[in-house]
């Protein structure tokens, strides 16, 4: 499959169109940024594993019944996904109390919730995000009531899925970030990536942080850290 022309650079990826109308490549980049762009920098090696990681775990989320943009594994950085659009909405699970809820409810990181929580931000660079609940969504009508039900019995599937899988593999999952878009038959499919740039991942024995939280608050060790997850992973399956 061929990459035609570009369609958009983001921070993390770029994304090319192709000879079907239905499909796009993404090409993933090793350029890091935090705090709405404000942190640039560069993590050598990230694109790689973000590709091939996001891309197994897709496949395996597939597998356990829930829809995805996966398709192809081009090479080492490029994949092939159906194109969605994306529901403008950033969905967060949180098992574990850190980062902006630590900071918000003026709590510790660590705390291990009774059950996961779920919050939506509006996908909005220039407005930083901001947080909304079901109702601005459907006031803003970023989603339909339904697909809203979808995305969230959806992302709560993911959390079950991945939450299992990381323990298998030492690694606890302590919150991440969900996309979805629609197909052009508006079916509701997960897309974007699932990597350390997007989950919090910390060792089940030490709580060493294994993703980008090293790069955010400067820890060092990032490309260990991520290389170290992958590793993990690719044991595991
Ligand atoms: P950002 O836009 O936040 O800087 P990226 O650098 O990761 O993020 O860019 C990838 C872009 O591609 C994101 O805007 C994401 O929403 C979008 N995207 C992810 N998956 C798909 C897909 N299957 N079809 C179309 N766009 C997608
Ligand atoms: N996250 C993300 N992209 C964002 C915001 C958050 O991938 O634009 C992920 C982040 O990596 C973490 C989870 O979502 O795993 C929760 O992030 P949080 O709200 O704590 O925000 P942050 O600490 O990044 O400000």
């Amino acid at each position: 499959m061929q990459k035609l022309e570009q369609l958009y650079e983001g921070k993390a990826k770029k994304v090319y169109a192709t000879g079907d109308p239905n499909l796009v490549i993404v090409d993933y980049k090793d350029d890091a940024t935090a705090f709405n762009g404000a942190k640039k920098g560069t993590i050598a090696g990230k694109g790689v594993i973000n590709n091939q990681m996001s891309n197994r775990l897709m496949a395996k989320l597939e597998k356990a019944g829930i829809p995805t943009h996966f398709v192809q594994e081009l090479s080492e950085r490029e994949t092939v996904v159906k194109k969605v659009s994306i529901v403008p909405l950033e969905v967060i699970i949180r098992n574990i109390s850190a980062g902006s809820f630590a900071k918000r409810y003026g709590v510790e990181e660590g705390i291990v919730f009774d059950a996961p929580t779920i919050e939506f931000s509006y996908k909005c660079d220039e407005l930083g995000d901001p947080l909304l609940n079901t109702y601005h969504a459907l006031a803003l009508k970023l989603a339909t009531p339904e697909e809203i039900e979808t995305i969230k019995k959806y992302a709560f599937a993911v959390n079950n899925f991945l939450k299992d899988f990381w323990s298998s593999c030492g690694v606890t999952l302590v919150d991440f970030k969900l996309e979805f878009g629609r197909l052009a038959d508006g079916t509701i499919v997960l897309a974007d990536e699932i990597s350390p740039d997007t989950c919090r991942l910390w060792d089940s024995k030490t709580r060493e942080k294994l993703d980008k939280d090293r790069f955010r608050r400067d820890l060092g060790g990032v490309e260990d850290a991520y290389a170290e997850v992958m590793r993990r992973m690719t044991e595991a399956l």
